[in-house]
């Protein structure tokens, strides 16, 4: 599953992880949201699913309020320890650019059947437990036929819904690391 992910990397330049590493320590399914400064800014929402973690850019980032509904595209499959992955990875590679750990938790699925048929049906309902975010979100695919790998990521309207928070512009710093984006790419550690 992670031959495209394998595929696109040339492991001697990039500092990202080769795969078949340990996933990080958790007491649940694992999500996590990387920022991204590629040749468009984004957000990379992750869940550990079947042993990798299934991966969706999303161009605006999540959004805490239901009323927003944020394009997630579906992206290959990334190794489990991608998950603690911050770093520069170079201009000429592919998704050049500086990479932090947004935010982190874990995730239970909302829905009566696995997180795999869910997904599979384009329909996945899941709680975050983050630091930054919490609450429920629902993936949901739209015109499957025609555009397989377009998702719709929105907040469920329960009591961690919150259309006055932004947290992606006033909580821009690491859970790892405290690092902004400015300054991974500045060099700092
Ligand atoms: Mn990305």
């Amino acid at each position: 599953m992670l031959d495209d992910y394998l595929s696109k990397r040339d492991f001697d330049k990039t500092p990202e992880p080769r795969g078949g590493g340990e996933a990080p320590d958790a007491d649940g399914p694992i999500f996590v949201i990387q920022e991204h400064d590629a040749s468009s800014h984004h957000w990379d929402l992750r869940l550990e699913v079947d042993g990798v973690l299934k991966s969706w850019a999303l161009p605006k980032g999540p959004s805490t309020d239901p009323s927003e509904k944020r394009l997630a595209i579906q992206t290959e499959d990334h190794p489990l320890e991608y998950a603690n992955f911050e770093g520069l990875i170079p201009e000429d590679q592919y998704g050049g650019g500086a990479v932090i750990v947004w935010d982190a938790g874990t995730y239970e699925p909302l829905d009566e059947r696995a997180i795999e048929e869910s997904l599979e049906d384009g329909h996945a309902k899941m709680w975050l437990a983050g630091e930054k975010l919490e609450g429920g979100w629902l993936l949901q695919r739209f015109k499957p036929d025609e555009e397989p790998d377009q998702w719709l990521f929105i907040k469920l309207d329960d009591d961690k819904a919150d259309a006055r928070r932004n947290p992606t512009s006033t909580e821009p710093e690491s859970v790892l690391s405290d690092r902004t984006l400015e300054e991974v790419e500045d060099g700092d550690s």
